[in-house]
C-alpha cells in the first residue's frame, strides 16, 4: 500500500493513549454499574444499608472486561478506517493528501464519538448480569427464581427469553443477557429471600 494510505490512517487511528483513555472510561462505567447492581440486590434481599466493595477477583474481571472492550472497539474502528482509506485510494490513485483528509472529515468525528463513550449500554448491562451471577454464587441463592425485564423485546432471542417468564438460575446461566448490542434486558429476582432476617452474612463484594 502507498505511503499516503499509511499516513492518513495514522492521522485518524486510535493510538495506545486513546485506548488507555477509553479503557478507563469503560472501567468507570462498569464499576458504577456493578456497585449499583450489588446495592440493589442486597436491598432486595433485606439489607437496609448495603456497602458493596469492588475488589479481588471481581475488580480484576471488570478491569479485564474494560481492557478487552477498549481493544475491541479500537481494533474495529482502525480496521474500518483502513478499509475506507484503501477504498478511496483504489478509486482515485491520484488523490492528494488534502483531498483525502476532506473526504475523511467524518472519521475524525466518529473517532471522537468512540473515545468519549459515556454510557456504553452493552457493558453496563454486562456488569448487571455479572453482578447478579456473583451475588447468587457467593450467597448460595441457586434456588431463586428470575424473570427477564427491560421492555418489549425486538429480537428473537429476547422474545424467547422474556416469553419464558419465570425461570431458574440455571436458565439465566444458559441464556446470558444482554443478548445482543443495545439489548436492555436483565434478570430480576422475583422471590428474593430476606437474608437479613435469616441472620445470614450477606456477600456484597468483600
Ligand atoms: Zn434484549
Amino acid at each position: 500500500m502507498p505511503v499516503l494510505v499509511d499516513t492518513i490512517v495514522s492521522l485518524y487511528e486510535f493510538t495506545d493513549a486513546d485506548i488507555a483513555s477509553l479503557e478507563s472510561t469503560l472501567f468507570e462505567q462498569l464499576r458504577l454499574a456493578w456497585l449499583e447492581q450489588m446495592r440493589a440486590l442486597a436491598v432486595r434481599h433485606g439489607v437496609a444499608n448495603p456497602t458493596p466493595t469492588l475488589q479481588g477477583a471481581d475488580l480484576e474481571r471488570l478491569q479485564g472486561k474494560a481492557r478487552e472492550d477498549a481493544l475491541s472497539i479500537a481494533n474495529t474502528y482502525n480496521r474500518e478506517l483502513r478499509n475506507q482509506v484503501e477504498a478511496i485510494y483504489a478509486r482515485n490513485p491520484g488523490i492528494t493528501r488534502n483531498e483525502m483528509i476532506s473526504i475523511l472529515e467524518s472519521w475524525g468525528r466518529k473517532r471522537d464519538e468512540y473515545k468519549s463513550i459515556q454510557v456504553a449500554l452493552a457493558i453496563v448491562m454486562w456488569a448487571v448480569y455479572y453482578g447478579l451471577q456473583q451475588f447468587v454464587i457467593h450467597n448460595g441463592l441457586f434456588n431463586e427464581l428470575f424473570e427477564a425485564v427491560g421492555g418489549t423485546p425486538v429480537c428473537p432471542i429476547c422474545m424467547r427469553i422474556v416469553g419464558d417468564g419465570i425461570v431458574s438460575y440455571d436458565y439465566t446461566v444458559a441464556n446470558p443477557l444482554p443478548a445482543h448490542i443495545s439489548c436492555s434486558h436483565e434478570y430480576y429476582a422475583v422471590n428474593p429471600q430476606d437474608l437479613a432476617r435469616q441472620g445470614v452474612a450477606i456477600w456484597v463484594g468483600q
